[in-house]
């Protein structure tokens, strides 16, 4: 690893001000960075650390939503009671990713920032990473591409986008707040990530120098029935090959809200319109689902490895939604 620069920083513009000025990175838990770092895929010239920035709460808003400090650690917001009370999904979401050590250091704005896992990226004895080495090729387009994308991609970059929690969000609404050079931004969780384009180094919209402060979610009409499915090649510390996040709502006998994205298979949540839209009006049963299911990975296109996807992703939709609403 290379030898590097430690700050503490204590107001959010004083960190601003010194990544700005050193070219660093912010430093939060580290579970991901540290990793990259002793690897040689990062070598930041600097760390400004943002832990001491009172960006720790999780707080509940006038508008029956909560606002989530990007500090609050993994575990802490996984257990917290107006996490577990109105957005279940999230911490399902949570607490099937990792392991109970590092959900106690990562934090939740660190959970959005982490890196895709695809071992070409992470490892830099390979020569070819257009996400790690711009222009110098992607390995994983003819290589090992079992665990990568089936939607979103593109000649550049098949890696998928490894959060669990990104998922839960994305069918939550959530709201991004970042604070950089320019002031504060808000960033719908929609337009937060990327697909990879011939700029895969570029993971999220985010700006020079900007960074998460926080996370804001508005009321859920899902409290009630939602879930969180991942499907794994083991049942602990492993990323997923499939995830889905069901939200529903049904009044009067059918559906009258409905959110599904699904993780393991693009460079972000992935959600389809369409499909949603397609679910309002309709009983819930387990042949709407499978219809469901159909429309969602109808535009999947899959790699030379990872076609077993397609079905694994239409069976997981179904039993996310079945899960949620206690359907058999
Ligand atoms: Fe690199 Fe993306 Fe290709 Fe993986 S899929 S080798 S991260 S360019």
């Amino acid at each position: 690893m290379k030898t590097f620069e430690f700050e503490h920083a204590t107001t959010v513009e004083g960190a601003v001000d010194r990544v700005v000025a050193t070219g660093g990175k912010y430093y939060a838990g580290g579970t991901n960075l540290l990793d990259l770092m002793k690897g040689g895929v990062e070598a930041p010239t600097a760390l400004v650390d943002v832990r001491r920035l009172g960006l720790r709460d999780v707080t509940a808003t006038e508008s029956g939503g909560v606002l989530i400090g990007s500090g609050v650690t993994n575990s802490a917001l996984a257990n917290h009671p107006l996490i577990r009370s109105r957005y279940p999904v999230l911490s399902q979401a949570i607490l099937s990713g990792a392991t109970t050590q590092l959900r106690n250091m990562a934090t939740a704005g660190g959970n959005l920032m982490q890196r895709t896992r695809c071992p070409y990226f992470m490892e830099t004895a390979f020569a070819q990473c257009n996400k790690r080495n711009p222009g110098s090729g992607c390995a994983a387009k003819d290589g090992f591409n079992r665990e990568h994308a089936l939607f979103g991609a593109s000649e550049s970059c098949v890696a998928i986008h490894p959060s669990d929690m990104a998922v839960a969000l994305a069918i939550l609404d959530a709201t991004v707040h970042v604070h950089g050079p320019d002031g504060r931004r808000d960033v719908p969780i929609a337009e937060f990530f990327r697909l990879p384009g011939d700029e895969p180094q570029r993971d999220n919209t985010l700006r020079t120098a900007e960074f998460i402060v926080g996370i804001e979610l508005p009321p859920s009409p899902f409290a009630e029935h939602s879930w969180y499915l991942k499907v794994r090649d083991r049942h602990s510390y492993a990323f997923a090959l499939v995830s889905v996040a069901a939200g529903l709502r049904v009044e009067d006998g059918v559906i009258s809200a409905a959110a599904v994205a699904l993780g393991g298979v693009a460079p972000m949540p992935w959600r389809v319109a369409e499909a949603e839209a397609g679910l309002i009006g309709q009983p819930p049963t387990v042949a709407v689902f499978r219809a469901a299911a159909e429309r969602i990975m109808a535009g999947a296109q899959p790699l030379g490895q990872n076609g077993f996807k397609v079905d694994l992703g239409k069976h997981s939709v179904v039993r996310a939604m079945s899960t949620a609403l206690r359907v058999t």
